[in-house]
């Protein structure tokens, strides 16, 4: 076994830890990064948000195409080729991995493939795919070994149960769907098979959809949803799974305390994630792990053991891939010595359903839970010109504001692009503008960033596409 000494040893390739690496080494630090993949990427590359997206983007071109029917334009039903979609997908993940492999290369970052574990807290040893193992002793270590799906208890292995790694495979298009949890997992990729021709159910154990999300934005969704799931059970509980040889049978106690069952093809289970914080030797180090499972970590990212930090989704909520990265970037700059801290304000939330939901910052609902007195300020895209000739009005755009200092505390939208728009409250926010700011910024025309614009206006009552003065 021969031993490598290393400045910096990233655990984890995501967009946590191959975002720190490619930092450090940027800053003239030697840098290895282990993961178990052939190349960099995580959850986030291999099995998450890129090829979630990808086929979030196919399943939108059939939507939009069924859509163009109401103004003149008629399509035939879609073919869909199963396997052409799925090649393309893969293609774009092997593509991205394949290049972030080569920024490695380039960065002079050493990229091992393998199963770290800590040995103590100033050495890892690395399992590596080909069977040899090697020690590597840091300086300093960024754990970023990210998250796994939760699975339901008592659900035994089958072909016909998927999580979101499996879902994602695209094995086929099961002529009906029941997606477990109505976050964001199950709505995404719930509208993607139901776009691909599966009659798609969603049961959700709380009372609404995509708990902790605005209400008034989730009841525009509502409305889409129904026009393309067979059905949403809310407040609904899966009491059992038993899969079959052929199918699934499902057991749910409804809100009312009855039960009822129900056959379907497939099964997705997305009921939230759990950080990898187990089976890594840390008990041979100093790190502390929460009651959630999560590392503990400060401001700067450094876990309870001084040499070591923590990053990403192992590291706490919100599990999202721009969290990490910018985790990575603080972590970077306190091992570096310089003067840094993880204290965002707005870290933005996108779902990528169709209409797109977004927020950042302070929201309606985190107001009314913490008793804060702020102004919410609306504007529908009903009164949007750029919304109605995208034949998409069914859109909100909201500010939430400080009512005496007008300082833009969150913003939130829903509406197709909204994901987009969503970096402008960021920016906002974490600037530290006020109404006023955002008000008098020009914003083009005609788009749906004006509804920015004019959420804005409407906190002075002179929004120029809706009347609603201001009671004086
Ligand atoms: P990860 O991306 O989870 O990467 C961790 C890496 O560590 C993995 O490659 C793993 O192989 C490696 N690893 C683990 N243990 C070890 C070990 N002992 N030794 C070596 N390597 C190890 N977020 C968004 O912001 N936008 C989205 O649109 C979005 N869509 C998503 C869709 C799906 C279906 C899923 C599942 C997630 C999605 N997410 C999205 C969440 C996002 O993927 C995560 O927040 C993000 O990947 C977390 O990054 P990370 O760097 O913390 O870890
Ligand atoms: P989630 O926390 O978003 O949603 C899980 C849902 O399942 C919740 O609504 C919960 O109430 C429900 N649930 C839990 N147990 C249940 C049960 N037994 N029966 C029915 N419903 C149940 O989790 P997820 O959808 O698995 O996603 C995990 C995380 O991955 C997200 O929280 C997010 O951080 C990340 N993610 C982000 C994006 C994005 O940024 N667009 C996309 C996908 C995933």
């Amino acid at each position: 076994m021969n031993d490598q000494k290393t400045q910096l040893v990233v655990i984890g390739a995501g967009p946590g830890g191959y975002a720190a690496a490619f930092y450090a080494a940027d800053l003239g630090m030697q840098v290895t990064v282990v993961d178990m993949e052939q190349n960099p990427g995580g959850v986030c590359l291999y099995r998450g948000c890129i090829p979630s997206k990808a086929l979030l983007h196919a399943a939108k071109v059939v939507s939009e195409s069924r859509d163009a029917k109401e103004f003149g334009i008629t399509f035939n039903e879609p073919r869909i080729e199963v396997e052409k979609l799925r090649a393309w997908k893969n293609n774009i993940v092997s593509k991205m991995t394949g290049n972030l492999g080569l920024l490695a290369k380039s960065r002079k970052v050493t990229f091992l493939q393998g199963k770290a574990t800590f040995v103590d807290s100033n050495t890892v040893k690395v399992q590596k795919t080909d069977g040899s193992s090697q020690n590597i002793q840091f300086e300093h270590a960024i754990l970023a070994t990210g998250s796994r799906p939760i699975t339901l208890p008592n659900v035994p292995d089958s072909p016909f149960v998927l999580n979101s790694t499996t879902a994602l495979d695209l094995q086929n298009i099961p002529a009906s769907l029941l997606v477990v949890g109505g976050g964001y997992i199950g709505l995404e990729l719930g509208t993607v098979y139901a776009e691909l021709g599966s009659a798609v159910s969603v049961v959700e154990m709380t009372p609404g959809l995509l708990p902790g999300a605005d209400r008034d934005l989730v009841t525009v969704l509502e409305k889409r949803l129904k026009t393309i799931f067979k059905s949403t059970m809310l407040g609904t509980k899966v009491a059992k799974v038993e899969p079959t040889a052929k199918n699934v049978k499902v057991t749910f106690e409804n809100p009312d305390g009855k039960t009822s069952q129900e056959i379907y093809d497939k099964i997705l289970i997305a009921v939230g994630r759990k950080p990898n914080s187990s089976d890594l030797g840390l008990e041979n180090t100093k790190v502390k792990i929460t009651p959630k499972g999560f590392v503990q970590v400060d401001l700067q990212r450094r876990t309870t053991d001084p040499a070591i930090f923590a990053i990403g989704d192992v590291a706490g909520e919100p599990m999202l891939a721009h969290k990490a990265s910018h985790e990575g970037r603080v972590a970077v700059d306190a091992i570096a010595g310089k003067k840094t801290v993880f204290e965002p304000k707005a870290i933005p939330a996108v779902v990528f359903t169709d209409p797109e939901i977004a927020w950042c910052g302070l929201t309606e609902t985190q107001a009314k839970q913490e008793n804060r007195n702020v102004a919410v300020a609306k504007f529908p895209w009903g009164a949007s010109g750029r919304a109605m000739t995208l034949n998409r009005t069914d859109g909100l755009t909201k500010l939430i504001l400080d009512p005496d200092t007008q300082r833009v505390l969150g913003m939130a939208i829903i509406g197709p692009g909204a994901g987009e728009l969503i970096s402008e409250g960021v920016l906002a926010v974490e600037m530290g503008s006020v109404a006023e700011d955002v008000k008098l910024a020009i914003h083009p025309h005609p788009t749906t960033s004006e509804t920015i614009m004019e959420a804005a206006e409407s906190f002075f009552g002179h929004a120029t596409h809706i009347h609603r003065p201001k009671k004086h």
